[in-house]
């Protein structure tokens, strides 16, 4: 059985699986003096190395807002409605690490529900429209805003994403 495991990880930028290999056989056991525990082997502590720096990120939140590639900000960020695209059309940068997720669609909610919902409060006060009127306008509004803004956020998320060098950035 295994006493002593050596754990080495891949270098670069490109991730690698660890890997894990018992060591046990450069331990001497015949050897005096002090037993050399697993938390005295230098191959499990290996030496701290900082990734890259992260990007500046309100320019790149600026450009996913405007739908434009975070790296550039002249490339488009979609190919279609949501759909992002793999590289930037004008600069190259590799965009298919983003993982916005469901953060678009809870963003595009919470700015919508709060925005449309004190303004059908203030419209029905001061205006008093019949209720299908009311229903009508702020059913459409209310769609309508949330379409508006949901690639915009998706931009936002994904230019977070790639300034703090995120999920591979
Ligand atoms: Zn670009």
């Amino acid at each position: 059985m295994c006493r002593l495991w050596s754990v080495s990880r891949g270098h670069g930028s490109v991730p690698s699986k660890n890997s894990v290999t018992c060591v046990e056989k450069a331990v001497d056991p015949g050897k005096a003096g002090p037993q050399i525990g697993a938390m005295d082997d230098p191959h499990l502590h290996p030496a701290f190395q900082p990734g890259p720096p992260e990007r500046p990120a309100w320019p790149a939140i600026r450009n996913g807002l405007r739908r434009r590639c975070p790296n550039c900000g002249t490339g488009a960020l979609f190919d279609g409605y949501l759909t992002l695209t793999a590289t930037c059309g004008a600069c190259g940068e590799d965009l298919s690490h983003a993982r916005a997720d469901d953060g678009p669609a809870y963003l595009s909610i919470l700015v919508t529900a709060k925005v449309m919902g004190t303004a059908m409060l203030l419209v029905y006060e001061t205006f008093l429209p019949s209720p299908w009127v009311l229903a009508t306008v702020f059913s459409v509004g209310v769609v309508a805003m949330a379409l508006y803004l949901l690639p915009r956020f998706k931009g936002l998320i994904v230019g977070v994403q790639w300034a703090k060098r995120m999920h591979g950035f």
